[in-house]
């Protein structure tokens, strides 16, 4: 009778376990980027909105709920990141708001993706000379989890938001594509079909670019595919209408790949 009346306790504690567990993925499933960019996430400090509102061109287009959303993801990331200043004495708040504000901007179809390998920020005050490359940079990004920018460089692209360059969306897309290849928590969210038609459609343009001296996309964009991709994304952001109009095809996989579409912002 005992042993009856234990058995029956532990069918019936299995049974609500696995109706938990249920409910737990399908909550996951279904509202889980609900929970990612909502419930979850403290709302922004300020300080940090203030710059966004002034300087950052993509979050001045976006409806109000879009906002809130990406004001409370560029305070996560800022919280998630270590920020180091080099040359100079300290990276502000604004300078901490607007390089989130960029990663955010590049990362807004994907809710749960905040660049997680690259845990530290390095800011120099204007281009810096690289001991290995023995020349100067304006950014890079490097395996070691590293994201170098020169605030000069990154406001001088910011505060052009039509001339197809842009600092901050340049190394944050190089990161991207990193972060994608990388076996972690946010391992291969680039939707894999768009990212292989991306690399051949990539090829043949970055060929076409070669040849024609005025064509779309600006030469650099020819080093290699890492930089035609960057390069891309400078030019899908700040000039969408014309990379639409001249390359349906390179500008519909970007669009899926990033599950955003510039062009349609704030409509
Ligand atoms: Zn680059």
């Amino acid at each position: 009778m005992v042993t009856g009346s234990i058995i029956l306790l532990l069918l019936a504690l299995f049974i609500l376990y696995n109706i938990i567990s249920s409910i737990r993925t399908v909550v996951k499933w279904y509202f889980g980027d609900y929970i990612n960019t909502q419930l979850l996430m403290a709302r922004i400090d300020p300080l940090y909105k203030e710059p966004l509102r002034k300087y950052n061109s993509y979050y001045q287009r976006l409806n109000a709920s879009d906002k809130v959303i990406f004001e409370k993801r560029v305070q996560k990331f800022i919280n998630k990141k270590q920020f180091i200043a080099r040359g100079m004495n300290r990276v502000t708040d604004e300078m901490k708001a607007l390089i989130a504000g960029a990663a955010i901007q590049l990362t807004f179809g994907h809710p749960s993706v905040y660049l997680e390998h690259f845990r530290r920020i390095l800011v120099y005050p204007d281009g810096y000379y690289s001991q290995i490359s023995k020349r100067y940079h304006k950014g890079e990004v490097n395996m070691a989890g590293l994201i170098v920018l020169s605030w000069k460089n990154f406001v001088k692209g910011q505060a052009d938001y039509e001339d197809g360059r842009n600092l901050g969306l340049h190394e944050m897309a190089h990161a991207l594509r990193l972060e994608n290849i990388i076996t972690n928590e946010e391992y291969r969210f680039l939707d894999k079909q768009a990212v292989n038609s991306w690399n051949k459609l990539a090829l043949k343009e970055m060929k076409k670019t070669e040849e024609e001296s005025s064509g779309f996309f600006r030469s650099y964009a020819t080093t290699n595919s890492q930089e035609f991709f960057a390069v891309a994304v400078e030019n899908f952001f700040e000039k969408s209408q014309e990379f639409h109009e001249k390359h349906p095809k390179l500008y519909g996989a970007l669009v899926t790949m990033l599950n955003q579409d510039p062009m349609k912002i704030g409509k």
